[in-house]
């Protein structure tokens, strides 16, 4: 299996459409040698089209962080992700710790979404992860289990899918999950995936890490075997921290 490398940036609701805007155009101006690293620019919604107009000529990728399950309809305050296509993005941030826990998503909205989202040609990035409480009664894996299991319910394709393993005690607390717990996590994910589809499918998919990301703690997270990159907020606000953590995904996969 060929190590993917990739890292995307959640700015969750941070940044106005200018600042947004100012924030690639510096960003793009660094002009970055990514090569094989994937890079993803998830910014609020009203950012998207000033943002996609930039990134039209760049290496790097859109992505929103949410939307309906449905393409239209009377759901005031919420967003499609055909509207989100014409944005020009090709990633959607599906069943975020946040969304989860502050917003009340259930699995099965999100797997609605995840389906939704596949339908419309756009890849989810779909999140997963147990609180500190789960952790403590030692249920991260049933967790886990769960959430893959309901969440990729009835998906039957999912080589447009990547998992976001984000334990929720890490994610915007500082508190990285050590190596031997990521580890861990994510040949458990690999192993469900396996249970679900086969081995070649969990193998080829790509198992994102998030929850305090620094460049100081990139590298050992990124050497996991089973971690094919990062999901990344507080760290992607700046351009050095974000750069510097892309940089140490490439270094590892140029070995
Ligand atoms: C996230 O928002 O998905 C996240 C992982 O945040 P942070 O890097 O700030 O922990």
């Amino acid at each position: 299996m060929n190590k993917k490398g990739i890292v995307a940036g959640n700015w969750k609701m941070y940044k106005t459409p200018g600042e947004g805007r100012k924030f690639i155009e510096e960003f793009n101006n660094l002009m970055l040698k990514i090569d094989d690293v994937e890079v993803i620019f998830c910014p609020p919604f009203p950012a998207l089209f000033n943002i996609d107009v930039i990134l039209r000529n760049s290496p790097y990728k859109l992505g929103a962080q949410n939307c309906h399950w449905e393409s239209e309809g009377a759901y005031t305050g919420e967003i499609s992700g055909p509207m989100l296509a014409e944005t020009g993005v090709d990633y959607i941030i599906v069943g975020h710790s946040e969304r989860r826990h502050i917003f009340g998503e259930t699995d099965e909205w999100i797997n609605q979404k995840v389906s939704a989202v596949l339908d419309g040609e756009l890849k989810p990035i779909l999140c997963i992860g147990e609180t500190l409480e789960q952790r403590k009664r030692n249920e991260t894996k049933k967790v886990l289990e769960t959430q893959l299991q309901k969440g990729l319910n009835n998906i039957d394709n999912i080589s447009n899918v990547m998992i976001a393993y984000e334990p929720v005690w890490a994610i915007g607390t500082g508190e990285t999950a050590n190596t031997v717990q990521v580890k861990e996590a994510h040949n458990w994910v690999r192993e469900i995936l396996a249970d679900l589809y086969t081995r070649d499918v969990a193998d080829q998919t790509a198992i994102l890490y998030g929850g305090s990301v620094k460049p100081n703690n990139a590298a050992e997270l990124f050497e996991i075997k089973d971690v094919n990159g990062f999901l990344i907020g507080g760290a992607s606000l700046n351009i050095d921290s974000f750069k510097e953590i892309i940089l140490e995904v490439k270094g590892i996969l140029e070995g």
